[in-house]
């Protein structure tokens, strides 16, 4: 499980990690943002709640996460979860979604908020298939996605009142796990400013050197 700021680069790093260690990547962010592209009921109030930097409730969160984690695929060889939990009680349900056991390691990705604030006004993503570019690295092609050829913007929720509010929660309701994984002896600590390459050197270390110690204990 990845934890970390917004723009922290966490979104980046989950995928890249699916790719590594090939198991699924698991974005409530993703999910959610699917569930506002089908133009639901649903999906008209989530992009509501997205756009102004509110949290989504924990149940519906949940229960998007319960129905996920039980396909085959996220049983098989284990998930890269990304942007749950944001909350303690998110925490403590994914704990009791995954009895007996739980997440086995939470990555905190550590970037100063001077440097998010100004990754995020940068930042820019392909409305289908998510990939993430910047003003300072765009497409090659007139903000067309190199991936897939879909349109580059600037998310909703990227804008400034909502950053500035999706901050303010992070530090309120998301830092305290922190703490919470620490105490349980699950929290490992990567340092986030660098290149994506060098940070993903840097996470894959630290999960390797946590296998290796639990090799030796369980
Ligand atoms: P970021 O980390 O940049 O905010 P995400 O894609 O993880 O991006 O999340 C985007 C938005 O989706 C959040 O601001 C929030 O509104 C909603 N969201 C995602 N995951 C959760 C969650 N676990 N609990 C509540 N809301 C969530």
């Amino acid at each position: 499980m990845v934890l970390g700021k917004q723009g922290a680069g966490k979104g980046t790093q989950c995928v890249r990690l699916s790719h590594h260690y090939v198991v699924p990547h698991i974005s409530t962010g993703d999910m959610l943002r699917g569930a506002v592209k089908s133009g639901s009921d649903l999906g008209v109030k989530v992009k509501e709640v997205m756009d102004s930097g509110e949290l989504l409730g924990d149940d519906l969160i949940m229960e998007m996460v319960a129905e996920r984690l039980a396909e085959p695929d996220a049983r098989a060889r284990g998930f890269i979860l990304d942007g749950c939990p944001r909350t303690t009680h998110q925490a403590e349900m994914v704990a009791a979604l995954l009895n007996p056991g739980d997440i086995d390691l939470a990555v905190d990705i550590e970037v100063p908020t001077s440097q998010v604030l100004r990754r995020l006004a940068a930042r820019r993503v392909c409305v289908d298939c998510g990939a993430n570019y910047s003003v300072a690295a765009p497409p090659r092609v007139n903000w067309t996605c190199d991936v897939c050829g879909g349109e580059v913007v600037q998310r909703d929720d990227d804008k400034e009142e909502a950053i500035r509010r999706r901050l303010e929660l992070y530090e309120r309701q998301t830092a305290p796990l922190i703490d919470f994984y620490e105490k349980r002896g699950q929290l490992t600590k990567v340092n986030g400013v660098g290149a994506p390459d060098t940070v993903l050197r840097r996470i894959i270390r630290a999960t390797e050197d946590r296998r290796q110690r639990w090799g030796r204990h369980r």
